[in-house]
């Protein structure tokens, strides 16, 4: 697909072609299944700035707090009991040794748990090679680091002078280098977006080859330097343009898992089914202990729960992503 016809996609109203186009591919593909992925914000306690999160360093109204032994035990118990094939632990961005190490000891309590069964994702933002190495070598597998806009000029503009762009990508090659199935994703809707950034989102995902996606809309935050900033498009506009995106990239990268992210479950919760229908096949449900989940707000209104009745869940299943496993095989070749 060309820049030109993404472009027109995401534009024009050609969505049931589209959704159709990508509700194929995805059936060929991935299959039906949605995998299941246990979602543990293991602490808000952030030493970045980003201008659109609400739990950015600045903010001095969040509540910070960082789940405690138990509670971690609690929420692993409860995504081994509940049939999840892998836990994803999220924090805010936090660099020292104390970090590095409670963090290796939570991917070793996962494991030491569930006897090897739950495959163990990372979402801590970005870290040194030999942090994300320490972090490999105990049994983590998949790194969630988002672009949050592939727009140099965009992604200077919500953040702080010391995030910078290259460094992200770098850190992004040296997740892949070192083995982890890598995903990363970008925010839909931030004020001065335009639609070809969006398309060349889809495109910059495809040259950095991710094993896995997450996009969602940004949602403004109260207590944030970009709240009151024009967003890009409006509520229902985002929604739509965030199923699209989906699709596309269904289209694009048939055998990636993508996630049907909360941000989007919070802007419209049939949205999230409507997500799975044209090109999703991962969902995340939050399974931090309900007390702390409230201090957890990287935006307004943020949803926290979801019927899943209706899909065809994967219990059990770690659910790799296949082009994870393609690149893997044509590395090491089953004799
Ligand atoms: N600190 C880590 C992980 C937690 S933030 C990191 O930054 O990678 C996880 C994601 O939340 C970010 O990548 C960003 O895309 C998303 N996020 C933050 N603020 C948001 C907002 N206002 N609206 C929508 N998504 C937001
Ligand atoms: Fe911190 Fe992540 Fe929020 Fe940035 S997006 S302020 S790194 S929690």
């Amino acid at each position: 697909m060309t820049k030109n016809e993404i472009v027109n996609y995401l534009n024009a109203g050609q969505d049931e072609e589209l959704f159709d186009r990508a509700a194929k591919v995805k059936t060929q593909t991935v299959g039906a299944k949605v995998y299941l992925r246990a979602l543990i914000e293991l602490s808000n306690v952030c030493a970045c700035d980003c201008l659109y999160c609400g739990l950015r360093k600045s903010n001095d109204k969040v509540v910070r707090y960082t789940l405690d032994n138990q509670q971690i035990e609690e929420s692993i118990k409860y995504a081994i009991e509940n049939k999840y094939g892998s836990v994803v632990i999220q924090s805010g961005e936090v660099i020292s040794q104390k970090f590095t190490e409670q963090i290796e000891k939570i991917v070793t309590q996962t494991q030491n748990l569930s006897n090897g069964k739950l495959a163990v994702t990372l979402s801590c933002g970005q870290q040194s090679e030999q942090t994300y190495r320490r972090w490999f070598d105990k049994g983590a597998s998949r790194y969630l680091l988002r672009i949050e806009t592939s727009s140099r000029e965009l992604f200077k503009k919500i953040h702080p002078p010391n995030i910078k762009f290259d460094n992200r990508i770098e850190a992004l090659q040296t997740l892949q280098k070192i083995g982890f199935q890598t995903g990363s994703g970008v925010m839909i809707g931030l004020p001065n977006q335009t639609i070809e950034n969006l398309a060349d989102d889809l495109l910059w995902l495809r040259k950095i080859d991710v094993d896995m996606c997450g996009m969602g809309p940004y949602i403004p935050h109260q207590q944030t330097p970009l709240y009151g900033k024009q967003r890009a498009f409006d509520q229902n506009q985002t929604v739509v343009l965030t199923l699209r995106m989906i699709a596309l990239l269904r289209i694009l990268m048939p055998d990636i898992n993508i996630a049907a992210t909360t941000a989007l479950a919070t802007l419209d919760p049939i949205a999230r089914a409507k997500a799975i229908q044209v090109g999703a096949n991962v969902i995340m449900p939050n399974v931090t202990p309900p007390n702390q989940r409230s201090y957890y707000n990287l935006y307004d209104n943020k949803a926290t729960d979801l019927d899943v009745s209706q899909f065809e869940i994967a219990y059990n299943e770690q659910g790799t992503s296949q082009r994870y496993q393609a690149k893997c095989e044509l590395n090491h070749p089953q004799k």
